[in-house]
């Protein structure tokens, strides 16, 4: 397979070009991003405090770097009132729990755990792999839904998300965190009720209509806000060594919150022909925080964690070993038509709105 000579990203990921010397186009189109004033972040933060009725920020907290980093900076740094959420999607690491164990010793803040039982969430991911071919729709919309429950039910005004440029262009283009099109999957496959969909969904039928409404007009949700787009930009080295210090946060250096992680980075390169890891790791040599020597060792690292993550997932799912050519051969975008595609300007407004609550109240146009 063809890689970029600068970063290691495959020719197959879409829209990808090379020059004379292989280098692709995302490279010689890279512009190092300059460093956002943090007045906006600070003035959300100081009205979620006089909004605030016991805790004034909601911070999701799945043990890995973005999150634990998020923390930090909500206590050690902005000096608030935090409640700490975590999702659990049946799929942490040890490593993980560990990191929020320490980050909740070392922070000292209130910590809510939801754990979704684990025989509808299961049927829940095989519908998802075994229909559309991606493991991930069940815990992200888990995860989104049930934050919002929390921020509605505590009445917290701000939900402090982090994400990092890291992740930059690394997500699924099928659009796997739409309801209606993860409520069309769920149906077909017929392994849950509806009763049970939608007890999990909390809000089955909330739209991106009704999303704004609630989040920006009756602000019933509390409203998104990624700070890590905020202030002087860190590298990931050295917010590992501080966290590291700070919230006794462990690191072997690769995304760990997760342990399906290498299995879904195996079957997005056989259904799309790259993987989530190679679009992370090529924004990391982008912005010189590492050389493509160690991303290609840190790839064949990968390669080899690959096989043991898929048995254990087939397991913990209840999966045959012939499901791997149904999941391998589940046609891209087979389910695009069920996604609430925007049609006229009130639509598409709202639509807009949501993807800027949903991701930050910066550079949200990026993930869209
Ligand atoms: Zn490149």
């Amino acid at each position: 397979m063809k890689r970029c000579s600068r970063c290691v990203l495959p020719e197959t990921y879409p829209n990808t070009f090379f020059d004379e010397q292989g280098v692709c186009n995302h490279c010689l189109n890279h512009r190092d991003p300059a460093p956002v004033a943090q007045d906006s972040l600070l003035s959300h933060l100081e009205e979620a405090k006089k909004r605030s009725r016991g805790y004034d920020v909601l911070v999701p907290l799945s043990g890995g770097k973005d999150s634990t980093y998020v923390l930090y900076l909500a206590t050690k740094v902005y000096g608030l009132s935090v409640l700490a959420y975590t999702f659990d999607n049946g799929f942490l690491s040890e490593m993980a729990l560990a990191n929020i164990e320490a980050a909740l010793r070392r922070t000292g803040v209130d910590h809510l755990l939801f754990k979704p039982n684990w025989d509808t969430i299961r049927r829940l991911y095989r519908s998802t792999l075994l229909g559309s071919g991606e493991l991930c729709s069940a815990c992200g919309i888990g995860i989104e839904h049930s934050m919002l429950k929390v921020s509605a039910d505590w009445d917290i005004p701000l939900i402090l998300r982090g994400g990092s440029a890291m992740e930059r262009g690394s997500y699924s283009p099928e659009n796997i965190y739409d309801v209606n099109r993860f409520k069309a999957i769920v149906a077909d496959a017929g392994e849950v009720s509806e009763d049970e969909l939608n007890r999990f969904l909390i809000y089955p039928d909330i739209t991106p209509e009704r999303r704004f409404e609630w989040t920006w007009v009756l602000r019933r949700f509390g409203q998104l806000m990624n700070p890590l787009e905020f202030g002087d930009i860190q590298t990931e080295v050295e917010i590992s060594k501080l966290l590291s210090e700070e919230m006794g946060w462990q690191d072997r250096g690769k995304h760990s919150d997760c342990w399906a992680e290498p299995f879904s980075n195996l079957v997005r390169e056989l259904r799309h022909g790259y993987s989530r890891r190679a679009c992370q790791l090529s924004n990391l040599i982008r912005a010189g925080e590492m050389t493509r020597e160690t991303a290609l060792a840190l790839l064949a690292e990968q390669r080899q964690e690959e096989a043991a993550s898929k048995n254990r997932v087939f397991d913990r799912l209840e999966l045959s070993a012939s499901d791997m050519d149904v999941i391998a051969s589940a046609p891209p975008y087979q389910y695009n038509r069920y996604v609430a595609a925007p049609s006229g300007p009130v639509r598409k407004l709202a639509h807009r709105l949501v993807l800027k609550a949903r991701y930050g109240l910066r550079h949200w146009q990026g993930y869209a």
